[in-house]
């Protein structure tokens, strides 16, 4: 194993505007990668570009000091020792489970004691050695697509590649899958990249979150870090909840209480830059400035609130006390990040 190296890597299909472009990520040893950004921005082609089922049309990708493509050279995907799992996850119906998860090891003519080992262990890693014998029909949702991770897991990739495995399971199935992943990635030690439009997925999954759009990279950290430290206004706008505020040049009358986000900046001048403010950060009472409720959605241990300040600015709060809309309170900004 070793680490997967983007250098520059770019992708045109020919439809005058590239697919990807300029896209440099080195991905380490066992560690779980997601690429976020939305539909469209590029996401799959990097993928298939990996697994090599797409050869980039400039830039290179290295696993360790292998070259697996260049715009003149591609290896095949079945020399990349890498397993993609696709959203759709085809598993044979009249096949046992033990039967579907030993399938690659068969195709690579290994049997006996090596394949039952292997079958076992791969099931074992997504907790379904129980379930060896059944049919994919009798099994759950959840336990299916475990299946399917068994399988990708038997032939002990490097790289594991999964597009999108969960945009089309209800929210239960997801979070049951999100935790199977996790583990997964855990106990395999296989290195991972995991496509998602779904922000919150990433950050919850991943060791590392990558944020593209429009066939770039804008960044690439720990979700914690993304989260508190977005590069633009791009990423801050695709990653958690929040507002963008634009500081006004300070006249005559201060509208908001900036002296604690002031505090919270790095950047001396600060006129006329784009702040952004998580709800977390925005106080609702006391004697901040003044603000009205726009909506308000409970989640339980807390309401979602939406304001507007006297300017016009949009801000996001977390409330404990219930506010209703159209009422007017006061807001404190505690802290901020600049863009
Ligand atoms: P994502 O996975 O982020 O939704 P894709 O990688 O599928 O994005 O697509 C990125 C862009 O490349 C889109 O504009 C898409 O239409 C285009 N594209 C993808 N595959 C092909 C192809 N085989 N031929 C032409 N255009 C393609
Ligand atoms: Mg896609």
């Amino acid at each position: 194993m070793a680490k997967l190296i983007l250098n520059q890597v770019a992708k045109d299909f020919g439809t005058g505007r590239a697919a990807v472009s300029g896209f440099s990520l080195d991905v380490r040893e066992g560690g779980f990668l997601a690429l976020l950004g939305p539909s469209g921005c590029g996401k799959t082609t990097v993928l298939r570009m990996i697994a090599g089922f797409e050869t980039p049309s400039d830039g290179s990708i290295h696993l360790g000091e292998r070259l697996l493509a260049d715009a003149s050279q591609s290896l095949p995907p079945e020399k990349r020792n890498m397993a993609m799992v696709f959203q759709s996850y085809a598993l044979w119906p009249h096949m046992s489970v033990a039967d579907n998860v030993g399938y690659p090891l068969k195709v690579r003519g290994i049997s006996g004691e090596a394949y039952k080992t292997k079958v076992r262990e791969a099931l074992a890693t997504v907790r379904l050695v129980d379930y060896a014998e059944r049919r994919p029909a009798d099994l759950s949702g959840g336990q299916r697509q475990r299946v399917a991770l068994a399988r990708c897991l038997v032939t002990s990739p490097d790289v594991v590649l999964l597009d999108e495995p969960l945009a089309n399971l209800d929210r239960h199935l997801k979070q049951e899958m999100e935790e199977t992943f996790r583990e997964f990635h855990q106990r395999s030690g296989a290195t991972m990249i995991y496509v998602t439009h779904d922000q919150s997925e990433a950050m919850a999954l991943a060791t590392d979150v990558a944020v593209m759009s429009e066939g770039r990279l804008l960044q690439v950290a720990p979700p914690a870090e993304i989260y508190a430290r977005p590069e633009g206004r791009m990423v801050g706008g695709l990653i958690g909840r929040g507002a963008i505020v634009t500081l006004p040049v300070m006249g005559g009358e201060r509208q908001l209480e900036w002296d604690e986000l002031e505090g919270a900046l790095h950047a001396a001048n600060i006129d006329g830059a784009d702040i952004l403010v998580r709800p977390e950060d925005v106080i609702i009472g006391g004697e901040g400035a003044p603000a009205t409720v726009e909506s308000v959605l409970f989640e339980g241990e807390r309401y979602a609130v939406k304001l507007t300040l006297g300017n016009g600015q949009a801000l996001r709060a977390y409330s404990r006390v219930a506010v209703v809309p159209n009422e007017a309170v006061h807001v404190v900004i505690r802290a901020g990040w600049r863009l």
